[in-house]
This record gives C-alpha cells, sequence and structure tokens, in this order.
C-alpha cells in the first residue's frame, strides 16, 4: 500500500500537464485541498533528493495577468492585490527532473 503523500507523489510525476490541488484532490478523493497542499510541502522536498523539482506554476489573476509571487504560491490567494479580482487562476503543479 503507497502511502497519501506517494500517491500524490506518483501523480504529479506521471501527469502531462500541472494539475491544481483541487484537481489532484478529485483524483485522489481526499478530504480537502488542506491536505494536498500540506503534502506537497513535504513532497517538495522528499523528490529533491530524488534529482526531481516540485514544479509551481504559480497562481495568476485572470482578470488583469498578475502573477503572484512565491511566496504564497502553494495556497490560491483570494484575491489580486492589483485589480482586487477574485477570479484567480489556482497555482499548478508538476514534477519534473531538475535541469
Ligand atoms: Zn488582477
Amino acid at each position: 500500500m503507497s502511502t497519501r503523500r506517494q500517491e500524490i507523489e506518483n501523480l504529479l510525476k506521471q501527469t502531462d500537464v500541472p494539475l491544481t490541488a483541487q484537481e489532484i484532490r478529485e483524483r485522489l478523493k481526499l478530504e480537502s485541498n488542506s491536505i494536498v497542499n500540506e503534502d506537497l510541502e513535504h513532497i517538495a522536498r522528499s523528490v529533491r533528493i530524488e534529482g526531481r523539482e516540485l514544479l509551481i506554476k504559480p497562481a495568476s489573476c485572470a482578470k488583469c495577468g498578475y502573477t503572484f509571487t512565491s511566496r504564497s504560491s502553494a495556497k490560491k490567494p483570494s484575491k489580486c492585490p492589483k485589480c482586487k479580482s477574485e477570479w484567480i487562476i489556482e497555482p499548478r503543479f508538476i514534477i519534473e527532473p531538475r535541469g
């Protein structure tokens, strides 16, 4: 049996396109996005040892295109600091070999 964290890790290694926390949650039938976000922090460290990297496509504002910084990248921000829009494109995750 693989642990939940391993399942998330495998999913992000196998996927062709980066996935949002929401998509990860739905595919693995997990309870909440916060579980996924917590696991992703651990996964980011563990894959580095294998010579891979958890890549984060940062969240961005769908209205003005503002890209959120890596500081808050793992979680979905609620509002754009630039135009105050709440139409936010979620951050996406994928594991790739470090190059
Ligand atoms: Zn904006």
